[in-house]
């Protein structure tokens, strides 16, 4: 069993915020902020491609509420909210869920680096007609 369906089943603690019979939120265990965050479906899906949309819907609703809360009540200045995709974008928990990952012009509240580097020309037609067809 996953560590993720652990943790849903009550077999590993977590530092949980927010829990309803379809859907987990815990505390991160290595957080990259204060307040990192992790909003998980209890029935395992390996990641967002195949998460059936009606759960994919109602986790996202909850990390909506979540992450107003997380700017209310920790005064937080902004947060990223995301999801990694197989292990080529950083997966490593084989199990669907969504980061909050709260953001603060205080350093000191924070370790995050996200870098959006630019890739060379590319022919942006050619682009578009793979995306679509
Ligand atoms: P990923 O890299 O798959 O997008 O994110 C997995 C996240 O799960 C990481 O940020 C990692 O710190 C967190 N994590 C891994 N194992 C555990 C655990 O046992 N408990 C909790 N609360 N978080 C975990
Ligand atoms: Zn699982």
């Amino acid at each position: 069993m996953c560590i993720f369906c652990e943790i849903a089943n009550g077999n590993i603690p977590a530092n949980i915020v927010y829990e309803d019979d379809q859907v987990l939120a815990f505390l991160d265990v290595a957080p990259t902020s204060y307040g990192h965050t992790l909003v998980v479906p209890k029935q395992h899906t390996e990641s967002f491609l195949d998460c059936n949309p009606a759960l994919l819907h109602h986790v996202m609703d909850v990390a909506q509420q979540l992450s107003n809360k997380l700017m209310n009540n920790l005064n937080c200045d902004g947060i990223n909210v995301l999801t990694n995709v197989k292990e080529a974008a950083g997966q490593t928990i084989p199990h669907f869920h969504v980061h909050l990952i709260p953001r603060y012009e205080d350093s000191a509240k924070e370790n995050v680096k996200f870098q959006f580097g630019e890739i060379d020309k590319i022919d942006v037609e050619q682009l578009v007609s793979n995306i679509i067809r």
